[in-house]
């Protein structure tokens, strides 16, 4: 029995579908203004690794996820860039999912654009206008809070003092809870600026807004599961609330689940301090997709997750054996043994540590743990010789049951080519030159990881397979 944390109970709580086998998750998606990072994508992986579980368990899965597509941010961009919003977000759009599809995650079932729901956003304002929630001030309409009584229960934001009227509301997207405000769900047309001529006014949607609309149209008044960021519970999912049981009376969601942050430093990764990296950037730098996913599931989603490339070359490692063990395992050419209950109690035992772990809210490293302790006592076995066929499959079927959640074990590696090593040993050199050692150690641990042994000699540096 899957239990998850729920943000909204502050407990940790089995999961029920409303209508099983089907469940109807909603995730927030990205902001296609610039190239995500691996930030972002540790939210993502994990929304990944849910849907997974949740297949694995024996439900339908209908995932839906949005693509904001216009905002400040992007809408400053298009413009400097001289591109059309449409053309400057189909750029990074497409640049998203091919780090998506690397990243070994599955495609949600429905992709949704806010730029092609603003009907559907114009409709659900109308709706909230007419119970009373909205009001407008200089062509802009908002949400007042002080008609929703219930706002603040997500969040717990503490309200006092901030329920004021009119002359206090916020139209930034984002802000913090001290800014508990009236907040805007049309914005009025700003000269130069993107616009909808709509029976609101000429203007665009808040953010928010978009998510109530699109989740709604594609999964109903009311859906399961709702995921983001730990950084999205307030305001956008306080905002979400308050608007679509604002608008449909029905609880909106029933499990609210946020992924803790990506660290570096003691800080939260993000393109606003500078500290992060793109998936693309470590790639150039050397490292797997696996290895990059491998470590973002590595902790589970509700402890912080603190990102350092030591533990990205440790994951290097860990995949490296992972695929080594699956492809040995596979082209081994079975003996004369039966089915033993030796492999009937190691697969018994690590599928139950691995389910287990799991249910108990998606604790990964226990699960990864199971998943290691299998690996090790299955090379055991294999060391012993002998292994018949029937054993063989059994356990080349655990692995691809563990496979179906995590998605670690393969494709199996490709080597790295001499002329890529050669690079790297070549960008090793320029970096001890320009005395940038930690790149260069940061390289040479790196070949170590992938098997490869530097020496360095009188007549420059040879490299050898271990
Ligand atoms: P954005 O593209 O900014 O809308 O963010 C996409 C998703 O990434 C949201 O769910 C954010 O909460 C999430 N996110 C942003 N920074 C981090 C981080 N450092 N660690 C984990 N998730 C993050
Ligand atoms: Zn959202």
């Amino acid at each position: 029995m899957l239990k998850l944390y729920n943000t909204l109970t502050r407990t940790v709580e089995e999961f029920h579908p409303l209508n099983p086998p089907q469940v109807r998750m909603y995730v927030c998606g990205p902001t296609v203004y610039d190239f995500a990072h691996i930030g972002n994508f540790r939210t993502f992986l994990f929304s990944d690794l849910l849907r997974r579980y949740i297949k694995y368990s024996g439900y339908e899965i209908r995932h839906v996820m949005n693509i904001t597509d216009v905002d400040d941010k992007i809408i400053q961009r298009s413009v400097e860039q001289g591109l059309s919003l449409r053309d400057f977000t189909d750029r990074y759009l497409e640049h998203f999912f091919k780090d998506f599809d690397d990243l070994g995650a599955e495609r949600p079932e429905e992709v949704l654009r806010a730029t092609d729901h603003i009907p559907e956003m114009v409709e659900l304002i109308g709706r909230l206008a007419e119970k009373g929630h909205t009001y407008e001030a200089n062509g802009s309409t908002y949400f007042r809070i002080a008609t929703f009584p219930q706002y603040g229960r997500l969040s717990k934001v503490n309200l006092e003092g901030n329920v004021a009227g009119a002359s206090e509301r916020v139209d930034a997207d984002e802000y913090t809870k001290e800014d508990a405000r009236d907040f805007v769900l049309w914005k009025a047309a700003r000269e130069g600026e993107p616009s909808w001529s709509t029976r609101l006014g000429d203007g665009r949607p808040g953010w928010h807004i978009e998510c109530s609309a699109m989740s709604m149209k594609a999964l109903g008044e009311s859906f399961d599961l709702h995921l983001g960021g730990i950084d999205l519970v307030f305001p956008h999912h306080e905002n979400e609330i308050a608007q679509s049981e604002g608008a449909s009376g029905a609880p909106f969601v029933r499990y609210w689940v946020h992924a803790e942050f990506l660290m570096v430093n003691g800080e939260k990764m993000s393109k606003s301090k500078g500290n992060f990296y793109t998936y693309r950037d470590l790639i150039e730098k050397g490292y797997q997709p696996r290895a990059i996913r491998y470590l973002l599931l590595s902790a589970p989603h509700h402890k912080q997750l603190n990102f350092t490339l030591e533990g990205l070359q440790g994951a290097e490692s860990t995949i490296a054996r992972l695929n080594d063990f699956r492809r040995r395992l596979a082209e081994l050419v079975p003996g004369a043994g039966g089915s033993s209950d030796e492999v009937t109690r190691l697969v018994k035992e690590a599928v139950g540590r691995f389910e287990t772990a799991m249910d108990d809210d998606l604790n990964t490293a226990e699960a990864l743990g199971a998943i290691h302790d299998f690996v090790r006592e299955t090379n055991t076995l294999l060391a012993q010789g002998g292994m018949g066929e029937d054993d063989q499959q059994r356990l080349l079927h655990t692995v691809e049951r563990f496979d179906q959640v995590f998605n670690i074990f393969g494709p199996v590696e490709q080597e790295l080519l001499d002329s890529e090593i050669q690079t790297l040993i070549d960008e090793r050199q320029e970096a001890r030159k320009s005395r940038n050692f930690a790149r260069s150690d940061e390289i040479r641990d790196l070949l170590a990881a992938k098997g490869i042994i530097l020496e360095d000699t009188r007549d420059g540096v040879r490299w050898r397979r271990k």
